[in-house]
C-alpha cells in the first residue's frame, strides 16, 4: 500500500496531526474507514467528492474509497544520523514510506517546550534535512567506493552508474537533497537500490496558530520562501484546531465549529489530497449496484495495468475496457444514459487511463 510518514522535530505538532487524522476518520460517516494498525500507524480514506457523487447516482450496496497509510514517525532530533534519540529506528521508518509530510512549528507558545531556541522554521527544516542528507551520504559513499574501483575496468553501464553516484555525493556534500538533483529515469534506476531518504517527495505542513490559519504568518512565509526552489507544497494549517474538529462526533457540531473559523472543510482533507497528488497518484472508479469503488493507480498507467489493481489475473486476461469519463457519467447520470449518448468508449491494451474514468473491464479467465 501507499505510505506517508509524518516527520519533524519534537513538539512541532506531529502527534496532534496524527490524532486529527485518526479521529476525523472515526467521526465521519459509517463508510468512512480508519483503522489503527499500530499506535503510530493508521489507514485513512482519501476524501474525494467524486465518489460521493457516484454513490448518489448509482445507489450501490456499498462504497469503498481509496486509502493511504499514515505513519507518525517520532524521535528525530539533531544528531539522529549518528544514532542520537531514536536515531536509526526513526530513519529505518522513513526508508519505508513513499512520501514525507514534514511538520514545521510556525506557532509561538511558551508552554510548549522547544530545544532549538527562538522559533525558526527555516533552521528547523534544515536540521531535519541535514540528518537525512548525512544518512544518504553514508549510503551513497559505500556504493561509491565499490563503484569507483569497478568503473576503472568496467563497461559503459558501470561507468555511467559511477557518474550518477559522483553527482549524488557532490550534491549531498553541498547540503542539498537528492530530490532537487536533476536525474533521468536511468540515473534514478542506478541508485534505486539505495532507497535514499532525501529522494522521497515532501510536503510541508506549516503549523500556525489560530489567528493565522487562513493568512499564514511571518514564520510560514519564511518557510515558503525557503522552499520556493524545491517545487514542494506548503500547507498552512492549525493542527490543534484540526484535532478539535476531528474529535467532534456530531456532524452538525463540526459544521458549526468550522463555520466559526470560516472553514469550508477540514484542512486535513486538503493535506490528504495533496499527499495523494504528491505521489502522482490517480483514481479510477468502478460503479456497479453492488459496489462503487475508487482504485488507486499511477499517472500514465495503461488499462491492463490499471485492471491489475483489482485482480492480478485481470492484467493477463485483459481483453478490453468500457470507459466513461467521470464528467460524462455525472452529467448524464447513469451508465445506460452514457451508452445511449455514445459516451461509453471501448478501449484496448494501449489506453492510458485518465483520472476519474469510470471503468468496466472485460477479461478472459
Ligand atoms: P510532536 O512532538 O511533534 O508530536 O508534538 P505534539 O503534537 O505532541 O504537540 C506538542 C505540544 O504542542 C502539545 O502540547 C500540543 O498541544 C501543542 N500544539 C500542537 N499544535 C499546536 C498549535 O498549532 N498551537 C499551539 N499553541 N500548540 C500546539
Amino acid at each position: 500500500g501507499l505510505k506517508a510518514g509524518i516527520v519533524g522535530l519534537p513538539n512541532v505538532g506531529k502527534s496532534t496531526l496524527f490524532n486529527a487524522v485518526s479521529n476525523s476518520a472515526k467521526a465521519q460517516a459509517s463508510n468512512y474507514r480508519f483503522c489503527t494498525i499500530e499506535p503510530n500507524v493508521g489507514l485513512v480514506d482519501v476524501p474525494d467528492e467524486r465518489i460521493t457523487k457516484l454513490e448518489e447516482l448509482v445507489k450501490p450496496n456499498r462504497t469503498v474509497p481509496t486509502q493511504i497509510e499514515i505513519v507518525d514517525i517520532a524521535g528525530l532530533v539533531r544528531g539522529a544520523s549518528k544514532g542520537e534519540g531514536l536515531g536509526n529506528k526513526f530513519l529505518a521508518n522513513i526508508r519505508e514510506v513513499d512520501a514525507i509530510v514534514h511538520v514545521i512549528r510556525c506557532f509561538e507558545d511558551e508552554n510548549v517546550l522547544r530545544d532549538e531556541g527562538a522559533i525558526n522554521p527555516v533552521s528547523d527544516k534544515e536540521i531535519i534535512d541535514t540528518e537525512l542528507q548525512l544518512k544518504d551520504l553514508e549510503s551513497v559513499d559505500k556504493k561509491y567506493q565499490r563503484s569507483e574501483k569497478l568503473a576503472k575496468t568496467g563497461d559503459a553501464k558501470v561507468k555511467a552508474e559511477f557518474e550518477v553516484l559522483k553527482r549524488c555525493k557532490a550534491h549531498l556534500e553541498q547540503g542539498k537533497s537528492i530530490r532537487s538533483l536533476d536525474l533521468s529515469k536511468e540515473d534514478k534506476a542506478a541508485i534505486a537500490d539505495l532507497f535514499l531518504l532525501t529522494e522521497k517527495p515532501v510536503l510541508y505542513v506549516a503549523n500556525v496558530d489560530e489567528p493565522s490559519m487562513h493568512t499564514g504568518n511571518k514564520y510560514s512565509q519564511a518557510l515558503q520562501a525557503a522552499v520556493a526552489d524545491e517545487d514542494a507544497k506548503v500547507i498552512v494549517m492549525n493542527n490543534s484546531i484540526e484535532a478539535q474538529i476531528a474529535e467532534m462526533e456530531n456532524a452538525d457540531d463540526r459544521e458549526l465549529f468550522m463555520g466559526e473559523y470560516h472553514m469550508e472543510e477540514p484542512a486535513l482533507n486538503k493535506l490528504i489530497r495533496s499527499t495523494y497528488s504528491l505521489l502522482q497518484l490517480q483514481t479510477y472508479f468502478t460503479a456497479g449496484v453492488q459496489e462503487v469503488r475508487a482504485w488507486t493507480i499511477h499517472e500514465g498507467w495503461k488499462a491492463p495495468q490499471a485492471a491489475s489493481v483489482i485482480h492480478t489475473d485481470f492484467e493477463k486476461g485483459f481483453i478490453k475496457a468500457e470507459v466513461i469519463a467521470y464528467t460524462d457519467f455525472v452529467t448524464l447520470g447513469s451508465e445506460a444514459a452514457c451508452r445511449e449518448a455514445g459516451k461509453l468508449r471501448i478501449e484496448g491494451k494501449e489506453y492510458i487511463v485518465k483520472d476519474g474514468d469510470v471503468m468496466h473491464f472485460r477479461f478472459n479467465v
